[in-house]
């Protein structure tokens, strides 16, 4: 058996094209055009690269794209008048800082300082708070990815047993809240977990997102599960640098119904998603 591979690809082109066609319309009929407003501060090159096609993305979508590059000396007070003077623009309905932070900025203090309304990545502790008490919120744009590709395949997804390998604050914890909305039964893994292959292989829906390059194998799966990979590992093999998951795909197709590919699974939903969060965010206000 070999696993269907879930085309995140394509599900985040159809995503855009929703979020364009909505766009339009806001032009069209209320003459307002959807502001995201990027801010980078420092030189990562990954950091750099997804900057970069947000920003490309944003353009294509037909909305105003405006990139904030600061210098990586910049000190949280500079950051925390830039967020100042975001919130107070009217052309800007979304806002979001590249993640990570140089180690001298308190990340909290800077996601915090954004208005909840404009935090179209959902990590402020106001949207945190929302959607975990089930109130409508900004949801973080990884986990709603999640969301929309496992919906994509099973419909409904009541009562279905989930395990989420990872407890971050912005893919584990915000994906097991998701997954509970939806009335799933959920267990959160993470690297004290005891008796892991034997915990996971319990799960309908697996979601891995360790950061741990092909980590979870075929004997992590229960035959007919649908595997979400979220991680990101850049490896070397054959002499090549390589983008990899947190599942190892060879054995893993063997076993599992259906599972996203890395790249091409979660990844570009995510950008999607942020283009989504920023449309809603335009039109609640
Ligand atoms: P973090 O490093 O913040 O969290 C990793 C989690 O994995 C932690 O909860 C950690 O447990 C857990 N963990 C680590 N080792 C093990 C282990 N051996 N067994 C079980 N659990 C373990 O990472 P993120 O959540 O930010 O990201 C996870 C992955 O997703 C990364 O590869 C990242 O690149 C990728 N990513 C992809 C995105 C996309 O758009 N596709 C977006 C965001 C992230 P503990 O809490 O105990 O330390």
């Amino acid at each position: 058996m070999s696993a269907h591979l879930i085309d995140g690809k394509a599900i985040a082109a159809r995503l855009r094209e929703r979020v364009a066609a909505c766009v339009a319309r806001l032009k069209a009929e209320q003459g307002i055009v959807p502001g995201l407003a990027v801010v980078l501060v420092g030189n990562d090159p990954a950091s750099t690269v997804y900057v970069r096609n947000k920003g490309i993305q944003t353009i294509a979508a037909g909305m105003a794209s405006f990139e904030h590059k600061l210098p990586a000396e910049t000190t949280q007070a500079e950051l925390l008048a830039l967020i100042a003077q975001l919130n107070a623009d009217p052309a800007v309905h979304g806002i979001l800082v590249q993640l990570p932070l140089p180690l001298h900025i308190d990340a909290d203090a800077v996601i915090n300082a954004i208005n909840p309304a404009k935090d179209v990545d959902g990590f402020h502790v106001t949207n945190v708070g929302l959607l975990a008490t089930g109130q409508r919120s900004i949801v973080p744009c990884t986990p709603l990815g999640c969301l929309m590709l496992l919906r994509e395949h099973f419909g409904n997804l009541v009562g279905r047993n989930a395990v989420v390998i990872g407890r971050s604050n912005i893919v584990g914890k915000p994906v097991v809240q998701l997954l509970l909305r939806e009335s799933c039964t959920v267990t959160i893994a993470h690297s004290r977990t005891e008796r892991l292959p034997t915990i996971c292989r319990r799960a309908d829906i697996l979601i891995a997102a360790v950061g741990r390059a092909e980590m979870i194998t075929g004997d992590f799966i229960k035959p007919g599960a649908v595997v979400i990979d979220v991680g990101i590992n850049q490896i070397e093999r054959g002499g090549q640098v390589r983008l990899v998951g947190d599942v190892e795909r060879e054995s893993a197709a063997e076993i599992a119904d259906a599972m996203t590919p890395v790249p091409g699974g979660v990844g570009p939903m995510t950008i999607a998603c942020l283009l989504a969060n920023t449309v809603t965010a335009c039109c609640r206000h």
